[in-house]
C-alpha cells in the first residue's frame, strides 16, 4: 500500500502514523508514502499556492495551475482523494474497499488549507472528495492521516491477533463493541461481570452479543437501520 501526500506541511508526517501498530508497518515495509511539498510548486519565490476567491468572500483558495503541477508530478497516483467536508463521510465499509488489495493499492492524497482548493483540480482529475465527520478542520493532514490509519490496519499482520483483531470490532460485527474488561477482577469494589470469569464461551458469546445489541440500540439506532439494508 502506497500514498503519495501532496501538503504544505511536509513535517505532519508520518505523524501519527510512525506511532504503534501503524508505525511498525511502516517499518516493515507494509506500507510506504512520498510527500510532496505543494510549496516545490509554489508561484514565485515567496511560496505563494494560493490566491483571493473570484466572486469575492474571506478566505483563500488553492490555486489550480499549482496543485495541477504538484499532481503531474506524481509519477503513478493511483486513486485521487481529496480530504473535503463535502465529500461521503468515510466509515468502516468504505475503509475496507479502500484497504482491499493492499499489494496493489495506491492513493494519492490531497490536503487542502485555506478555504479548500479550485474547482477545476476537483474536475480535471476526476477526484474523489471524502469528509472524516461533520465539522470543520483546518486542513486536510489529519483526516489523510485518519485514512490512512484506517486502511494500514486492515492490512494482515498489521495488528496483532490476526483477521479476528479487526473484524471482532464495532461496525465490523453490525454495531458497537460489547464492554471490556481486564485484571484485577475487582478494582475499587467493582467487580468484572460474573459470567466472563466462568470459562463458559458459548455464555459468553451471549453475554456479549447481547450487550452489543443493547449498546446499539441505545447509542446507534442508525447502524440497525443500515445493517438492514
Ligand atoms: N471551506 C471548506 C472548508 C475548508 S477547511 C468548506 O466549507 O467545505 C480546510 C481544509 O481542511 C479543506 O480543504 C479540507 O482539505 C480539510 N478538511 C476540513 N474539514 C474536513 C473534514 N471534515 N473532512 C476532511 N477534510 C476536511
Amino acid at each position: 500500500m502506497h500514498f503519495n501526500i501532496l501538503t504544505v506541511f511536509p513535517e505532519m508526517f508520518p505523524g501519527t502514523l510512525g506511532a504503534g501498530v501503524v508505525g511498525r508497518a511502516l517499518a516493515d515495509g507494509i506500507w510506504s508514502y512520498k510527500v510532496i511539498n505543494i510549496r516545490d510548486f509554489a508561484i514565485n519565490e515567496y511560496g505563494s499556492v494560493d490566491d483571493a476567491q473570484f466572486g469575492g468572500g474571506a478566505g483563500m483558495v488553492m490555486r489550480p495551475d499549482v496543485l495541477g503541477d504538484a499532481l503531474d508530478s506524481v509519477k503513478n497516483p493511483g486513486k485521487i482523494i481529496y480530504f473535503s467536508p463535502r465529500g461521503p463521510r468515510l466509515d468502516q465499509k468504505m475503509v475496507r474497499g479502500f484497504a482491499e488489495n493492499p499489494k496493489d493499492a495506491t492513493y494519492t492524497l490531497l490536503c487542502g488549507r485555506y478555504e479548500g482548493i479550485d474547482q477545476r483540480v476537483i474536475d480535471a482529475y476526476n477526484i474523489m472528495e471524502l469528509s472524516i465527520g461533520d465539522y470543520i478542520l483546518s486542513g486536510g493532514e489529519i483526516a489523510a492521516q485518519v485514512f490512512i490509519d484506517s486502511c494500514v490496519r486492515l492490512v494482515d499482520n498489521v495488528v496483532g491477533g490476526g483477521a479476528d483483531a479487526t473484524a471482532n470490532e464495532s461496525f465490523e460485527i453490525g454495531g458497537l463493541e460489547w464492554p471490556l474488561y481486564t485484571r484485577p477482577s475487582v478494582w475499587r469494589g467493582q467487580s468484572v461481570p460474573e459470567v466472563l470469569l466462568s470459562g463458559h464461551h458459548g455464555n459468553i458469546e451471549r453475554w456479549r452479543k447481547q450487550q452489543s445489541d443493547d449498546l446499539t440500540k441505545q447509542r446507534r439506532p442508525d447502524l440497525i437501520k443500515e445493517n438492514k439494508k
